[in-house]
């Protein structure tokens, strides 16, 4: 599903640079549901925003589906993420003015979606908020907006979904719940990559590869 080969990353700020990601190796596979952990700056974001299609590595190479995403341009990197990538984020990145409805629709709306309400409603039942669609982020507590957050990485069926700390705001009951909602959209086939720095979460995927200043340094699988 996801392949990648020798990706390196560079930030330079003034006169300094850091090397984020020094060649990472990895593939999963369709179907999967692995953790990416590590500790605080091992490059763990910055790698989840490449494989998301959100930024671009200096070196190496991505491969979604065998088709090499490294060297597109922005727009049809664009397009590669709306269709086949959901993003999670830890802060949720809802647009506070808009309902429920209308976040989870937009990714419809970028695609250019005749009719994204049934689709968007729909997304909203399978995450449990058909009631709160008309809510606003404010008028939702945190373990709800991130239900409206996967419900909207989910709206245009991805088959990949990223996920960046997802629980990292949230209290561990709410936590537990979001990981049951990750492993239900696992079972229907989807392949799940999770960031996070909490073993007990962790321990819900199937795999877990570990970061280490810019490098995978570790990979455990239970199959
Ligand atoms: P993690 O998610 O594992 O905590 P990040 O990928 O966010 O790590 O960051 C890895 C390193 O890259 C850190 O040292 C961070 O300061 C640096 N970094 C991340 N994003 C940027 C950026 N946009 N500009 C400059 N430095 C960055
Ligand atoms: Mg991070």
């Amino acid at each position: 599903m996801i392949r990648t080969e020798g990706l390196t990353k560079r930030y330079t700020i003034g006169e300094s640079t850091v090397q984020v990601l020094k060649g990472i190796d990895f593939s999963v596979q369709a179907g999967d549901m692995v953790a990416l952990t590590g500790s605080s700056g091992s490059g763990k974001s910055t790698l989840m925003n490449i494989l998301g299609c959100l930024d671009r590595p200096d070196s190496g190479r991505y491969l979604i589906e065998n088709e090499d995403v490294s060297t597109l341009g922005n727009d049809q990197l664009a397009g590669i993420r709306n269709r086949k990538i959901g993003f999670v984020f830890q802060t949720f990145n809802l647009l506070p003015r808009m309902s429920a409805l209308e976040n989870v629709a937009l990714p419809l709306m970028y695609a250019g979606h005749d009719n994204p309400r049934p689709m968007a409603e729909s997304a909203l039942a399978r995450v449990g908020l058909q009631e709160r669609m008309h809510h606003q982020p404010n008028q939702l507590s945190g373990g709800q907006r991130q239900r409206v957050a996967i419900a909207r990485a989910i709206v245009t069926n991805p088959a990949i979904i990223l996920a960046d700390e997802p629980t990292g705001n949230l209290d561990s009951k709410t936590s537990v719940e979001i990981m049951d909602l990750f492993l239900q959209l696992n079972a229907e086939g989807r392949t799940i990559i999770i960031v996070t720095h909490e073993p007990d979460i962790a321990a819900y995927c199937k795999r877990q590869i570990r970061m280490m200043d810019g490098q995978i340094v570790e990979a455990a699988g239970r199959v």
